[in-house]
């Protein structure tokens, strides 16, 4: 069942209890930040919440964010994550700098590649709010395993956006506790780092093939394969 909470005048929450969307108000159109699972029907949701057109933008595609691209014309997702999309969705390009202005809004575009490849960020500066989709959690588990993942790549991610942790206060994860603080940015980051050292507990996930790596504030679904690849 699909909650929607106000987070502040011009911003909701859209929550399953497993992912979350964010809908960004503006005067002429809105933005809807990921689509959730298919059978979530975020779109009808998001219909009872405004008239305005539409804008969808999506920080990755996995099939809990993308899912709802099935009841959309059209949406804009990083080219890296393309071949994940399964609907027939009109999908435009994001990548680094792009800019969105919706009323009281200015996203701009991140690249944060790792979790998937063509996962991104939407920052909005004069804010200080952050949106990471899965790549800042508090708690995880955050997965990092299979081809279209790379831990490397979320490690410098990281990094990336630690060096600009400063410039923001409030940070919205798709999963878990939300909203986060800016130092899960390095928390995260310093625990994948441990898992790449190899210094992690883990056991094998059930139902999974993969196994679970307890970080000190975030775990991890990652396998010894992806852990060690160079
Ligand atoms: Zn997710």
């Amino acid at each position: 069942m699909l909650q929607t909470k106000l987070l502040c005048a011009d911003l909701y929450e859209l929550y399953d209890g497993r992912v979350r969307q964010f809908l960004l108000l503006g005067g002429e159109q809105a933005l809807l930040l990921d689509t959730g699972f298919a059978q979530s029907h975020v779109m009808e949701k998001v219909r009872t919440l405004t008239a305005l057109p539409v804008r969808v933008l999506l920080t990755h595609a996995d099939p809990d964010h993308a899912g709802g691209l099935e009841d959309v014309a059209r949406a804009w997702v990083h080219r890296k994550d393309w071949g994940l999309v399964r609907a027939a969705a009109e999908l435009h390009p994001l990548q680094e700098g792009d800019e969105f202005r919706c009323g009281g809004w200015h996203l701009h575009v991140i690249e944060i590649p790792g979790h998937t490849r063509g996962s991104v960020a939407f920052a909005d500066y004069d804010r200080k709010v952050l949106f990471p989709g899965d790549s800042v959690q508090d708690g995880g588990p955050i997965y990092l395993f299979g081809d279209h993942r790379d831990l490397n790549l979320y490690i410098g991610s990281q990094k990336k956006l630690e060096a600009m942790a400063d410039r923001f206060e409030t940070i919205y994860p798709c999963h878990h506790a939300c909203p986060v603080t800016p130092d899960f940015i390095g928390k995260n980051r310093r625990d994948a780092e441990a898992l790449r050292a190899g210094t992690l507990p883990s056991e094998p996930t059930p139902g999974m093939p993969c196994r679970t790596y307890h970080g000190r504030w975030t775990d991890f679904y990652c396998t010894e394969e992806d852990r060690t690849r160079p």
